[in-house]
């Protein structure tokens, strides 16, 4: 590995965050009043009861939101509504259920998360008492109905023996993640894993310049979004739009691979040689941003995501394969690169490097910069690349091979 003598390479770039959000925001609350004393009653009794529940579930949802908004009133929140397609599920997964009472709540938000990706916060209640009044007290006093993250109440009201029950449900549902509003006005969104399509909530860290969204389930990564300078969110492949250096060598249709590789060679150097490398200062905010290629070239100074996103843009540009690659360095840490394929031929394309007058560094293999540079992820101008082949912290020998990395498209 003795190809580095000459340059320098910078040491202190850890600049490139990569903030995975695993949090899975599903509070479930759990609240039997009565529950075991319930169990005690026979199973003649219930036998001779059961099913005569009370008739009007409308008018019992009502009753049990009036009573739950009177106590949020008083502590100054918004009063919580009834949701027909959460009541209409109840009704639906009850009709499995002799005993009501008894049921286990997991399967219930499972399957209304299922039905409702959009429901991420979820938390419910079994209660049992002699008398209906008796059930929208208790209601009024459970802790959750005054959780200000809820906005809507279901309920579904039934008979268990002599009593009267009710399964109670607060749930919230989000919108489902918008790039676009996410900047706008922040806040939570649900998104659903390409992977696996399970449904899981988000929050944008607007603290974060580099996110790489994983699924909480899977855990596999499925998004790679990154600031710009100005604090707003992009997918990566948007910061590749197209941008061409200035005077770049033309690569006519039919160039043999020796002619691209003059065109790779040249591209790489002029990137090499008109930008300077810009250290990481600690405590500037923006120090991590990403820039644009334009901007990269147009400040003639960027860090190593910069100008490995100008050069893979530029190389694209002339009608040369190529991605950047973000993951670890064994002598940097976390840190960006670019790729480029000519044929079956593939390089890793160093941004950092600072060239002295006359100097010319010579292309490097994929195949012998494998064990320092470990990529995590790939993207070029239509889609990100996530390892399939389960390896993390590892080099890899072929950036396009489709058995090391799956794909997926971004619009
Ligand atoms: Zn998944």
């Amino acid at each position: 590995m003795g190809c580095q003598q000459g340059y320098n390479f910078h040491n202190s770039m850890h600049r490139l965050s990569a903030i995975i959000l695993t949090g899975l925001f599903v509070v479930i609350g759990y609240w039997f009043s009565d529950t075991a004393r319930a169990r005690t009653i026979s199973n003649i009794f219930d036998s001779l009861i059961n099913g005569s529940a009370p008739t009007d579930q409308m008018a019992f949802e009502r009753q049990s939101l009036s009573a739950v908004n009177a106590r949020r009133a008083e502590i100054g929140l918004p009063a919580l509504v009834s949701d027909s397609e959460i009541h209409d599920a109840l009704g639906r997964f009850s009709l499995g259920h002799t005993r009501m009472a008894e049921i286990d709540l997991n399967p219930l938000f499972a399957t209304l998360q299922k039905e409702f990706p959009s429901a991420q916060f979820l938390s419910a209640t079994v209660l049992l008492d002699p008398r209906e009044e008796g059930l929208w007290s208790s209601l009024a006093k459970w802790e959750d109905v005054i959780n200000p993250q809820y906005s809507t109440l279901s309920t579904l009201a039934f008979r268990d023996g002599y009593r009267n029950g009710c399964l109670a449900i607060l749930v919230r549902k989000l919108p489902e993640f918008d790039l676009e509003a996410a900047n706008r006005e922040g806040g939570r969104f649900f998104r659903r894993c390409p992977h696996c399509n399970s449904a899981h909530a988000i929050v944008l860290n607007q603290e974060a310049q580099t996110l790489i969204l994983a699924c909480p389930d899977c855990e596999k990564p499925y998004d790679v979004l990154a600031a710009d300078i100005e604090g707003k969110f992009h997918r990566a492949n948007d910061f590749l739009q197209g941008f061409q250096i200035p005077n770049a060598p033309s690569l006519p249709v039919g160039s043999s691979p020796t002619e691209k590789e003059k065109v790779l060679r040249t591209v790489w150097h002029e990137v090499l040689r008109h930008c300077a490398y810009e250290y990481d200062q600690a405590g500037q905010h923006q120090s991590e941003a990403w820039k644009l290629p334009s901007q990269t070239w147009h400040d003639a100074a960027g860090d190593c995501e910069d100008t490995s996103l100008l050069l893979a843009d530029a190389l694209h540009s002339v009608g040369i394969e190529a991605r950047v690659a973000v993951g670890w360095n064994i002598h940097i840490g976390q840190h960006a690169w670019c790729v480029a394929r000519i044929g079956d031929r593939q390089w890793i394309l160093e941004t950092t490097l600072s060239l002295k007058e006359g100097e010319a560094p010579e292309l490097r293999t994929v195949a012998d910069a494998a064990e320092e540079y470990q990529p995590e992820q790939l993207f070029d101008r239509e889609q990100l690349y996530f390892r399939g082949d389960g390896k993390e912290r590892a080099g890899c020998g072929d950036y396009w091979a489709a058995s090391n990395w799956s794909g997926l498209p971004q619009q």
